[in-house]
């Protein structure tokens, strides 16, 4: 019998108490209980469906709950979902299951240690800042307290794998504004940070706000004094930049998360979550967006086919986010049957290199990373793998 491969579970739950002014995440204020219920009849139907297909040939070993505001769900609607992937998937003694949580919704520690017991044992915070002011103009939900007494609450509960999540490039955020939520995040000392800049994205309130000139973000200069203490005190707090936005203490690194930018196969659950599984050719899956449609046949949705050539593209770009690991040669070899050279021309990485954008290493694998320099410039240099 041929060995298992590992497998990633992503569970979308759309749900959210208010829309945030930033965000552009398939999510929306929920309408009432019966929709919540029904959603949760659904995704366990989808869990169940999903199984049927592939459950036996793999061995899951992430999972990942995120949203949406996950910790809108009971206690009683999350252990559902968990009941039903435990029963319906093989999964390894040694897997990663996490669930986002909302500072304002997470729930006492006795909620989160009854979901630790569910087999839950990583928490991901949406924290995005400790200024009051910040998190108002932001549309967010929690009060800078709330992130305080759940973090507590979640340590009480003997969560020892916890995320939290800052933003920066806040409308009207100061380089002192910043440092203050890091240092408040940092001083609580979570084994992993995930901190992003802040993105306007068109169809968002913060969209037509900053095109009518409403909305005054911070100057490149401050971003980028906001990037220098971010780099600097998260490894003073002996956190490891492993992936472009992603810190973490070692070992701590979401195992999740690098299942996506190593093109592992993942399956998703949930309205609109996207699955892939490499292949020749890969394939894509994208659940329905509709909620209606959702409810009544949860694997509605598209099915798409990936060439390789554009799975080598993805291979390229998302090895180039993890700042460690980079594009590994062997891997490329093992996954494509080929050299990474007889696709890219030597030229390329040459030049690269040469830029002082990045560089080869030998140990402890052969691999193609990006240097600090080069990672300012990401996006121009992952272009270029774009063929
Ligand atoms: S809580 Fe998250 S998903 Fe919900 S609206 Fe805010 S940013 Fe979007």
């Amino acid at each position: 019998m041929s060995e298992k491969k590992t497998l990633g579970i992503y569970v979308h739950i759309p749900f959210c108490k208010q829309k945030c002014r930033y965000c552009d995440f398939l999510s929306f204020p929920i309408a009432n209980e019966e929709t919540k219920e029904a959603y949760v009849d659904a995704l366990i139907r989808n869990i169940q469906e999903q199984a049927a297909v592939c459950a036996d040939r793999y061995i899951v070993d992430t999972i990942y709950i995120g949203g949406g505001t996950p910790s809108l769900l009971s206690f009683e609607q999350l252990q559902r979902i968990c009941y039903a992937i435990g029963t319906s998937f093989q999964i390894d003694p040694d897997y990663e299951w996490t669930l986002e949580v909302n500072p304002n919704s997470a729930g006492d520690s006795v909620k989160l240690m009854m979901l630790r017991k569910a087999g839950i044992n990583r928490l991901s915070i949406g924290a995005q800042s400790t200024c009051e002011n910040h998190l108002q103009n932001l549309g967010r939900i929690h009060s800078v307290q709330d992130i305080f007494l759940t973090y507590e609450a979640a340590c009480k509960a003997e969560f020892t794998n916890i995320n939290v999540d800052l933003m920066y490039g806040i409308p009207g955020q100061t380089v002192e504004d910043f440092a203050k939520s890091l240092e408040d995040i940092l001083y609580i000392a979570p084994q992993h940070l995930s901190a992003y800049q802040l993105i306007i994205e068109e169809g968002t309130p913060f969209y037509d706000l900053y095109h009518s000139g409403q909305l005054k973000l911070p100057s490149e200069e401050a971003v980028a004094q906001m990037e220098e203490i971010l780099f600097s005190w998260t490894q003073l707090a002996e956190m490891h930049r492993y992936e472009i936005s992603n810190f973490a203490k070692p070992g701590y690194e979401s195992r999740h998360n690098l299942r996506y930018w190593r093109m592992q196969d993942y399956l998703a659950v949930g309205l609109g979550a996207s699955g892939f599984f490499f292949g020749d050719p890969g394939i894509r899956s994208e659940n329905t967006r509709n909620l209606k449609e959702y409810l009544e046949h949860p694997t509605a949705g598209t099915i798409t086919q990936v060439p390789i050539h554009n799975e080598m593209e993805e291979f390229c770009f998302l090895g180039l986010r993890m700042l460690e690991e980079g594009i590994d040669c062997e891997h490329f070899r093992n996954m494509f049957g080929r050299r990474i050279e007889t696709v890219y021309p030597p030229a390329l990485f040459e030049r690269f290199i040469q830029q002082g954008l990045m560089e080869k290493k030998n140990a402890p694998r052969e691999a193609y990373v990006l240097t600090p320099r080069g990672a300012e410039v990401s996006n121009q240099i992952m272009a270029e793998f774009i063929q």
